[in-house]
This record gives C-alpha cells, structure tokens and sequence, in this order.
C-alpha cells in the first residue's frame, strides 16, 4: 500500500461527454437512459485511471449529475415545496434548472473557485429524510469492478453552513435531524464491507466561524464516528487552514483528518494537535487548484517537514482538495508549446505525481521507470526556471524602474476638467461594451482561425459589425457610445492572445456549473504587451461618430483571477505585470485621441481570500494593480471601470480607493437598495447603476425604466449618476437589445424632462 488519497476527481470527462448528453437530454435529443450510460462509463473510466496509477483511496459518490450539493439535498431529503410532486430525475434537474412552473434553485459559487453549486433551501419545516441510494449504490458499483472505494459526503456542517434559509429561520437548528440521517445512512453503509472509510468534506472549516458554529463539531463528529467500529472517518477541509477545527475535531472519534498544505500553510501550526492525538493526517500537497507540474523535490521537502512532527506511519499523500478544479489531461493538447506543455500536469498526471511521491516518500523501491520519472520531473522543473520564454528582462526592469504608480491629479480636479471636455450634464446613457454575438460573427472568427478566410475578409465582416453597431447607437440617441466587442471572443482571451506569457490549451476545461465548463488561459511567464490590442478597432468606431467613443479593456485583476497562473512568482507581481501591460494601451488610447477608457474589473471580487486576516493584504495589491494600470491617464481621460455585482456594501471603501472617475455596476434586480451605500460612504466618484438585467431576454419597458431611474435619484444626484444596462449585452439577441436600449434612452428622456 502506497498510502495515498485522492480527495475527489472530476467528472465531465475528458471530452465532456456529460456535457454533451446532458445538453442533448435537455433539448429532448435523447432519454434519461443514455445519460445514465453515459455516466456509468465516466464513473468506471475514472475509476480505472486511479487504479492504474496506484491510487490507494479512490472516491466514489464524487460523481454528480450536475452538482454534489444538490445531490446532498436529495440525499437528505431536503427538496423545497414547489418541487415536492415531481421526483427522479424530472425533480432532479427541476431543481437545478427550474421547469414551467418552478424557478431553479440559487447557485452560487464554492468558495473562492470558479465552481459553483445549487444552494440548498431550508425552512423551519424542513423535514429530512434518508431518500437516496445513489451513495450505496456507487459504492456496489465501483466493488464489481474490482475497486473498493472510499464514500464521499458534504459533511453536515458545511451543507447547513452553505444552505439559505427562505423563512429567516436559524439552518443550524436542523444540525440534529441532519446528523441523524447521516447516522442512518452509516448504519446502511457500515453493512457493505468489513471495513469503510467515509469523507466528510468541511471546508467551511476553514471560514473565520463564530464559536456558535465550532461548538456544532465535537458533538456532531462524536456521534458519527461512533456509529459503527468498521467505518473510518474522514473529515476533509481545503482551500486554507482550519486551525480552529482541528483542536476540537482531534478530541473526537474520527479516524482522519484531510488537510491542505498548498492553499493553508497554517495548518502547520495544528500539526501537534494531530501529533498528540495519534489521528491519521492525509497531507493535501499536490495542488488541486494549478495546472502546474509538481516539483518532487520540493513536495518531498514538505512531506519531511510534515513528518518531523507527525508521524510517517500517520501521513498518507493526498490531494489538496479535489481535483475537480483543473483539467482532465495533457493528452490531447497537441498545439501546445512542447516546453510549456513539460511544465504542466492536469488530473491524470497528477494522479501519476501522487503515487510517485508517496512512493518516494515511504521509500518503497522505485522502478526503473518511476526513477527517470523522477529524474525527468527534476530536469523540467531546473528548464523552466531558466527557460528564456518566461524571462523577459526588458518587463522586469520596467517594473523595477516605474515611478508612477497613480494618476497624478486628484479626481475632483480631474472631474472638473473631463465634464468641461465632454460636456455631458447628467443621467448621461451608455452600455457596458458589447453587443451581441451574433452567429455570423463567431462563424467569421472561426473561419478565419481556421485560415478559411483571410485577414482582409476578417477585418471586413468586423468593421461592417462596428459600422451597424456604431450607426445604431447614434440613431437611439445615446449619449457615450462603444464598438460592441465584436472581434472579441472573450474578456480575458482576447487580451491573452495578444500579450507574451499566456498560453492557450485546445482542450483544458473545467467545470464552471451544472454542464458548463470554462478554458482559463494560462500564464506561465512575464507578461508582456509588445503592439497596441485595441486603438485601431476604437479608432475605426469613433471615426464613424461624432459623439464620444468609449475604449474597452480588461482590467489586471480580473485578467489574473479568471486565469490559472504560474506559480513561481506571487500573484501580485504577476497582477503588476499585467498592470503594466494595459496602461500601455491605456496610454495608447489616449494619444490616439479616445478619452473615455473603461477598464473592465468583473472578476475583482471573486480574488477575494476566505480568511478576513488575509483580505487585506488582496485589497491592498488589488487596488494598487488597478490604479497603476490606468496611472498614465491625463486629468480629462476619463476612466471607467465595470464590475458585476450588486452586493457592495464590505467593499465600498476599497472601490472607492481604486479611483476610477466611474463606476457601473449590477443593480436592476434590486431596485435602489444597493445604491445606499454608495450614499452612505458619501462616496466620490460617479456611478452608473444598471437600470435594467440582461440576463433575462425580457425587454423592460418604458415605465419600468422611468420607476427605476426616479427610484436611483432619490438615493443619489443626478449629476454622480449614468444610466446603462447592468452588464454587456453579448449574450443577448439583437432584436431584445434594440428594443431595450431605446426604452432605456426615452426613459432618460421623460424623467430629464420632469425634473
Ligand atoms: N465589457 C464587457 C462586456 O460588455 C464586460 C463584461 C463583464 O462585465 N463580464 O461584455
Ligand atoms: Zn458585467
């Protein structure tokens, strides 16, 4: 036995087959019987690949449909009202979709990845239940195949934790019932095997909890783990270190405790907790969240850190959460950099670095083969640190030479001079940058990637876009206008593609939510910006309008959190360079003669740390990121920035200090609440709210439009206030915009005229 663990692995496969028939299913191409082929196969697939890597504790109950909360709350019963006369997998999917007559429930996003899940719904009357056998039956399934798994769960803190509650009522009164379900199903897993072992992840373990929460442990965990002598229990955490946990949890029953190593240094200092109580540690030091290959040396070192304290008959190797955060495998990246692709592991790869460290470690005799695996892992990593295609001295003297850091003049000089410039009065209208995708326009991309068509003919099907587009705004009578983002597949790819030291995969996908899944770029060297990625496209647009073409960028922190980035440099100096390379373009911009640049920071949120002693320091870096990479504007360049949230009210402070001279943001769906901490704040700079959700192909009306501008300005002048939609429109079709974008301009009209 190599001891080693792998906390869960990810399911949509590695050419999403269950994407691909689930979105069949749903569009009525096929029945629920090949979903369920479809799945079996994933599940044995996935099974096979950790068996053959010599993985020692494999899960099952992992896979999911859609979503492993969602299973929870069918597992425990809890399945809201509106819900209650369907059942299989019509309730299923009812519940994570919605159907004619029952909105979806809420999804949100786990922790602080990019996966999100279908957040339970708990009333006082909750009622719950044992209702499921997928558990047991997986775990049946995976032994015919030869494989003895280990059972995964959410562990019953965490799901309360995460759930909402409809009635105000407290979910942690239901603690009991819950605890007594799981009890029951131990009871029925306890009689599959002599011997099981059961995971419980709790990584809201690793959230600042109030004592109210901590005291829930000791007496939840005492129960479970003494339910039945022949299960083992597991409590996992990740993401960070769960310190606090950990001294109650090693004075309760549990056989484990599964720690993160990579994204909790910390948990370093509970090490003799675990020591003292002789429980086993599964020591997270394979990164579940990087794509980047491990370096043996270094892993090794941890491990022995490790084990100078707990002991090595103690330590089994695992994961630092699942690896359901990265991409399934190197296998098909045939365009890839072949450098670049050495420096990289994804799951399958990852599960080979498992085994061959925990192997290494242990001092198990390696083969021939696992020896020149090691010795190649050593070459790779001592290439990469020296490779010249992530060194770019030229950058890194740049940055060390920068002396500017921020505008230099202060925004209520700045503001004077810009509604001098621009002449705009107030209520002033615009859009958030793009216009809809439609599908001649990524057909046009397509087939010019494809070399099908050549760069004039490319160029020519963009500008006739901007042409409409540009034409249309002008029409409608908006008073900022943008060129609609047609040459722009995505946010961050476009600006990816066009700097050094991003590298694209043809097939790294990793689940965002339900069958949808995200390709990140990847950073793996210093960014560079060489050739301006925007000006021609802005220039082309404003020459064909007489009013104020607005810029569109990217902003460095969102560049940075909505990629997988290199590992051997802080995130910060990585931000910096990125900063870097847009207040090029910024600078490029406005010498060009485009003196409204908004600078688009819609991922700035999601960097936020789960710990509050490190927000901080994000806060700190993040702002000044933001700050450097518009630092070059002149008093009347005027920057604005977009973000898409609603919730504002922890952060305001630190949205003000980035100093942007406007701000839109996600308003429409909760009329003028969230607007009141702007008041509050007394906050300076302008915002524009956004008067109506484009994430619904409803077209608001006129009226609507009037209530919802006169319900902004009760809150706040006229003069700090724009008028936009809440997000871009890209998503959208173009009919639904038209419509929308003119009632949103008349409405501007009839209350200017009213007041
Ligand atoms: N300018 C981008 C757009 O309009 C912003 C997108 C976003 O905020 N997610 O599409
Ligand atoms: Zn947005």
């Amino acid at each position: 036995m190599q001891k080693n663990y792998v906390i869960g692995f990810p399911r949509i496969g590695e050419k999403r087959e269950l994407k691909k028939v689930l979105e069949k299913y749903w569009s009525k191409q096929t029945d629920f019987n090949e979903v369920k082929y479809v799945g079996e196969q994933l599940r044995k697939r996935h099974w096979n690949y950790q068996k053959e890597a010599k993985i020692e504790f494999i899960s099952s109950n992992d896979f999911s449909y859609y979503d492993n909360m969602l299973d929870t709350s069918i597992l425990l019963g809890a399945i809201p009202k509106r819900f209650e006369n369907l059942k299989d997998e019509e309730l299923y999917f009812a519940m994570a979709r919605g159907n004619e007559t029952s909105v979806a429930m809420e999804m949100t996003k786990w922790f602080n990845t990019n996966y999100h899940y279908i957040v339970p719904e708990i009333s006082k009357d909750t009622k719950f239940k044992l209702n499921s056998k997928k558990v047991i039956e997986e775990y049946k399934e995976a032994c015919e195949l030869g494989i003895k798994t280990k059972i995964n769960l959410i562990g019953a803190i965490t799901y309360l934790g995460l759930s909402k509650s409809v009635d105000n009522s407290d979910v942690y009164l239901h603690i009991n019932s819950v605890v007594e379900v799981y009890k029951e199903l131990l009871e029925e897993i306890s009689k599959l095997d002599n011997e099981i072992v059961v995971q419980f992840d709790e990584p809201l373990f690793v959230k600042d909890l109030d004592s109210k929460i901590l005291s829930l442990i000791k007496p939840v965990y005492d129960v479970l783990a003494n339910v039945s002598p022949n299960i083992k229990i597991v409590v996992t955490t990740y993401f960070e270190h769960s310190n606090e946990a950990t001294k109650i949890l090693v004075n309760t029953p549990i056989w484990a405790l599964g720690l993160d190593f990579i994204h909790g240094n910390k948990n370093f200092e509970a090490l003799e907790f675990i020591k003292n109580s002789n429980k086993v540690l599964i020591a997270g030091v394979i990164d579940g969240r990087n794509v980047w290959k491990s370096n043996f040396e270094e892993k090794i070192k941890l491990l022995e850190k490790i084990s100078e304290v707990v002991s090595k008959e103690n330590i089994i190797v695992g994961t630092s959460c699942s690896l359901l955060h990265v991409p399934f495998t190197l296998n098909y990246e045939e365009n890839l950099d072949k450098e670049i692709k050495s420096w990289l592991a994804f799951a399958n790869e990852k599960l080979k670095e498992l085994s061959l460290i925990s192997k290494q470690f242990f001092d198990f005799k390696l083969n021939l083969e696992e020896t020149a695996t090691i010795k190649r892992n050593i070459e790779d990593n001592n290439q990469r640190k020296i490779s010249s295609k992530i060194h770019n001295i030229k950058i890194q003297e740049e940055l060390k030479n920068l002396k500017v850091f921020e505008r230099v003049d202060k925004f209520q000089d700045r503001i004077k001079v810009q509604r001098e410039f621009f002449r705009y009065d107030f209520l002033t209208t615009t859009t958030i940058g793009s216009f809809p995708q439609t599908p001649e326009i990524r057909e046009n991309r397509k087939n010019y990637k494809a070399n099908l068509i050549s760069k004039e003919e490319y160029e020519a099907q963009i500008k006739k876009y901007i042409d409409d587009c540009v034409a249309f705004q002008d029409e409608i009578g908006l008073d900022i206008l943008v060129h609609g983002e047609p040459e722009r597949n995505d946010m961050v790819e476009y600006f990816g593609e066009l700097m050094d030291g991003f590298a694209f995969t043809q097939n790294a996908w990793v689940q965002s939510y339900g069958s949808r899944c995200v390709k990140p770029p990847l950073i793996y060297g210093d960014v560079n910006r060489e050739n301006p990625m925007t000006v021609e496209w802005i220039k082309y647009a404003q020459s064909k309008t007489k009013k104020v073409m607005k810029g569109m960028l990217t902003g460095p922190v969102t560049i940075l959190n909505w990629s997988f980035v290199r590992d051997d440099m802080p995130r910060n100096e990585v931000a910096k360079q990125i900063a870097l390379a847009i207040n090029k373009e910024v600078d490029d911009l406005q010498n060009a003669g485009i003196k409204m640049i908004q600078v688009d920071e819609a991922a700035f949120k999601e960097g936020y740390p789960l710990r509050i002693e490190n927000i901080k320091a994000y806060e700190k870096w993040a702002v000044e990121n933001f700050r450097l990479s518009v630092s070059c504007a002149k008093a009347n360049t005027q920057i604005h920035t977009h973000m898409c949230y609603s919730e504002f009210n922890d952060i305001i402070k630190t949205i003000e200090a980035m100093d942007a001279d406007v701000i839109s943001i996600e308003t429409a769906r909760s009329g003028n609440r969230l607007l009141r901490i702007f008041k509050e704040v007394a906050y300076k700079q302008e915002i524009g709210p956004g008067i109506y959700d484009i994430h619904s192909p409803r077209v608001p009306s006129v009226e609507e439009m009037v209530k919802q501008i006169k319900a902004l300005i009760e809150v706040l002048p006229k003069e700090q206030l724009w008028i936009n939609p809440d997000c871009g429109l890209k998503t959208r079709k173009w009919p639904e915009v038209k419509q929308s974008l003119k009632n949103m301009v008349e409405a501007v009209n009839i209350v200017k005229a009213e007041i």
